[in-house]
């Protein structure tokens, strides 16, 4: 969907931004640029949308080289949250979500009727907030507003550059939440640049890792972080990567062992799978939550052992997994070791 063809950007005064970079993004697929700051991850994003030109190389959107479609209709067609929000202080937020649509020509009752879809999409009440400006809301809340805005006009590509980045931790941590509900409903081919890891590993179906200018490793959370690809990478992960590798890795059916006798009762309950079986003795998770799911259970609970079953169904139970289980999934991400 997005296409990068051996793309370099070197501004007016020298600086090489980024040099010869080629990925692919997938339709429907979210993919986070991480990097320290001064990496090239703005540039990037911004060269997909023409706010920059690159200097060599082309991308392509759609199939379609950027370069030959005029940036207002290519911006149209694109959403696009910063930071920084940019939301226009003296509308409303009904109005400010509803920009790209009135831009469109569409009529005003019906652009507003999307804007008010879109804001109860994110969260927000369009009857209690929708008349507000953007001044009398919370960070975090103007966060919102800006996905909505750039949501309005259903682009297909989102951009996003450091989107939650401007609120407290915990909002941030809502926020993302909210935004990964959101992506599994609306399915919109997503780059994101973020400065931070753990929202990298969180939020990406895969991360490219920037050195300077360049991409040092393209590829799932998990094999990023159980198999970094060079040195930089591994030290931009950072020592405590075997713990982040928990929350990205999912539980598959070749980590489990046999049900056996005795090894689950087969009557696992809870709406998430999370949550221990009648008469507590074997806890139970769904196929595909995490390892780090997994192991909050076996600490939790003394059986040596979880009963793990198919999504959405706890009665069928499709095996075991026990810490040795925990050990050959966390082998699995690191071809180097799994291959021996
Ligand atoms: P990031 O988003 O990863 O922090 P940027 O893409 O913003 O990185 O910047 C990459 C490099 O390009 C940095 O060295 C930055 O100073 C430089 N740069 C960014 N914008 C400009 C510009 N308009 N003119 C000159 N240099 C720029
Ligand atoms: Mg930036």
């Amino acid at each position: 969907m997005i296409r990068f063809e051996q793309v370099t950007k070197r501004y007016p005064d020298g600086t090489t931004a980024v040099d010869g970079l080629s990925f692919e993004v997938a339709e429907g697929e979210l993919v986070t640029l991480v990097g320290p700051s001064g990496c090239g991850k703005t540039t990037t994003m911004k060269m997909v949308n023409r706010l920059v030109e690159p200097t060599e190389g082309r991308i392509l959107l759609g199939g379609e080289d950027v370069a030959a479609v005029d940036p207002v209709r290519l911006r149209r067609t694109i959403g696009y949250v910063i930071q920084q929000v940019g939301l226009f202080p003296h509308r409303t937020v009904l109005d400010n979500t509803a920009t790209v649509p009135a831009l469109l020509g569409w009529k005003k009752a019906k652009a507003r009727e999307r804007a008010a879809e879109l804001l109860d999409l994110v969260g927000l009440d369009p009857a209690v907030h929708g008349h507000r400006y953007p001044e009398q809301l919370s960070g975090g809340q103007r966060q919102r507003v800006g996905v909505a805005r750039a949501l309005a006009a259903d682009p297909p590509v989102l951009l996003m550059d450091e989107p939650f980045g401007a609120v407290d931790p915990v909002v941030r941590e809502r926020l993302q939440t909210e935004f990964l509900n959101l992506q599994a409903t609306v399915r919109k081919t997503v780059l994101l640049v973020t400065h931070d890891l753990e929202e990298a590993v969180r939020l990406g179906d895969r991360i490219a890792v920037y050195g300077q200018g360049r991409i040092e490793q393209f590829d799932t959370p998990a094999t990023v972080l159980g198999a970094p690809a060079t040195p930089y990478v591994a030290d931009f992960v950072g020592a405590d990567r075997g713990l982040k590798r928990l929350a990205v890795t999912p539980v598959t059916e070749t980590d489990l062992e046999p049900a056996g006798a005795g090894a689950a009762d087969g009557t696992a309950n809870g709406p998430d799978g999370a949550a221990a079986g009648p008469g507590g003795a074997v806890p139970a998770l769904a196929l595909g939550g995490s390892l780090k799911e997994a192991l909050a259970l076996l600490l939790q609970h003394d059986a040596g052992r979880i009963a793990v079953h198919a999504p959405g169904d706890p009665s069928r139970v499709l095996g075991s997994l026990t810490t040795a289980g925990v050990h050959r999934a966390l082998r699995r991400a690191r071809p180097e070791l799994s291959s021996r």
